[in-house]
């Protein structure tokens, strides 16, 4: 997991504690970042580069850390006293994220021993605030993190940034591939897609489906038999669907589909795509197995041209891997009004990424009434009851905002037969009533990214990163106090 990349430790310190203080503040570094390493919690390898005593260190090293295309952060500690003046050109300049990890070598004071020059070596409390300062006054954010190394949480808490580190990493790299344009008159999927990449990293290209058509034409039998052979090694099949069946000549539509969009997208490099449903000339059908299965291999999706969705559907799924729980593109489709328990059935035409259900998915193919195409195939199947947080990103003119809402996926009252497609149902936290007020109130969008894997702390840490605006919905949200913040997130940002 992220085997591609690294997270770099740098140790502040200075040579006013002569040459001793020095190679102790290195061999404590080096014990620490060992520390971390062996703990199992740190999903990204962290590289100890030694002690800064200089302004031309700290800005060497910084500089090294913009050029090395594996360096994906930078985790900061101050052992003794770091005179911050010298951080302030490495700061200037430096463009990935940043943790600082407010921490010491020892975890208690040695009361019987402790005498000043222990003090003078080990004085992270007092250091640490002298490098907080200039990260403050020089407006820059990052990550602080408090308590010893060796402590569960605070390794549970960089692993967290680690992730958000990687996914942002990922997100600099990545190119996004739209067959056709944003479904016509829809505002909330629409944006800027020049500041997006400005700001979020992304690149975001057009292709017509024509092209799509092209690397379809070249998908030969053998290569649908052995994609629908893997199908019923994975899937239920509907009794229409089997073999000799009527509709399996759709479901061998629908792999050469996925065979030519796979095969598209790694010929482009792209991680992340989306389709719309009124530009499918010279498709059998909506490709929404296609759009489920390559979600699963971590594609960001969005439907309609929804690019930011898929970005951040994309980006969910990297900062997610390895955790349980799944990620997945959603839409809200309809309610179910029943007091406190109210909820939202989460659906799409047919696209949700099946890393978020227990069950055996079952394919099934049925008319769609949308599109004009020939029936598609799909897998139908319940998400399971569990905490997840639903987030999408919206652009409000001069910002990027991101909204998230935690959520609580239940089991439905009752089975859907009658709508074939995969679905989830869930209570928006604190309630329908004020979780769906405040969303609304937002601007946020009908489609979001979901993910049972990813706590608050990801987003916040996101969002810091990429100095985006954020607002949090979850048990603690007041229609209230929730105007207040959008008043004074209009005048921060103005
Ligand atoms: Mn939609």
């Amino acid at each position: 997991m992220y085997n591609n990349i690294e997270i770099w430790f740098v140790t502040g310190a200075q040579l006013l504690y002569g040459g001793d203080a020095v190679v102790a503040v290195d061999a404590h570094s080096t014990d620490i970042v060992k520390g971390l390493n062996d703990s199992g919690r740190l999903p990204v390898k962290v590289i100890y580069k030694g002690t800064v005593n200089s302004s031309a260190e700290v800005t060497a090293t910084f500089s090294a850390a913009n050029n090395d295309k594996r360096c994906a952060g930078i985790i900061t500690w101050m052992h003794t006293f770091s005179p911050a003046k010298m951080w302030i050109k490495g700061l200037q300049n430096f463009n990935k994220p940043l943790l600082h990890l407010h921490t010491q070598f020892n975890k208690e004071i040695p009361w019987s021993e402790i005498d000043m020059d222990f003090m003078n070596l080990n004085q992270s409390a007092h250091g640490d605030r002298e490098f907080g300062h200039i990260v403050s006054r020089m407006r820059k954010s990052r990550k602080v993190v408090v308590g010893h190394w060796s402590d569960t949480g605070v390794q549970e808490r960089i692993g967290i940034w680690m992730r958000v580190a990687a996914a942002w990493a990922d997100a600099q790299e990545m190119r996004l591939v739209r067959f056709g344009d944003n479904m016509n008159n829809v505002a909330v999927t629409d944006g800027d897609k020049v500041e997006a990449e400005m700001r979020l990293g992304y690149h975001v290209d057009y292709h017509g489906i024509g092209d799509l058509v092209a690397y379809q034409d070249r998908v030969t039998d053998s290569d649908i038999d052995s994609l629908v052979a893997e199908y019923e090694s994975l899937y239920d099949f509907a009794d229409n669907c089997k073999k000799g069946a009527r509709d399996y000549r759709q479901v061998r539509e629908a792999a050469r589909e996925e065979i030519a969009l796979r095969r598209f997208l790694q010929e482009k490099g792209a991680k992340a795509f989306t389709t719309n449903f009124d530009a499918l000339h010279g498709l059998n059908q909506l490709p929404g197995l296609a759009c489920q299965r390559l979600m699963a291999e971590g594609y960001g999706f969005g439907a309609e041209g929804d690019w930011k969705t898929a970005a951040l559907t994309r980006t969910l799924w990297v900062m997610a891997q390895g955790l349980p729980g799944g990620t997945s593109f959603l839409e809200d489709y309809t309610y179910h009004f029943d007091g406190e328990r109210s909820a939202i059935l989460q659906s799409h035409m047919l696209e949700v990424s099946p890393e978020i259900t227990t069950q055996r998915p079952r394919l099934e193919v049925h008319p769609l009434g949308i599109g004009g195409k020939a029936d598609p195939a799909r897998l139908v199947f319940t998400a399971h009851p569990g905490a997840g947080i639903a987030a999408t990103i919206v652009d409000m003119g001069n910002r990027f905002r991101m909204i998230v809402n935690n959520v609580d996926v239940i089991e439905p009252a009752a089975a859907l037969p009658k709508l074939p497609v995969a679905s989830a149902l869930w209570i928006p936290r604190p309630n329908l009533e004020i979780g769906a007020a405040a969303w609304i109130l937002a601007g946020g969008t009908h489609h979001t990214a979901f993910s049972y894997a990813l706590t608050n702390e990801f987003f916040e840490d996101y969002a810091d990163i990429a100095g985006i605006e954020l607002l949090t919905i979850d048990e603690h949200t007041t229609i209230n106090g929730f105007k207040f913040e959008l008043k004074v997130n209009e005048v921060y940002y103005r």
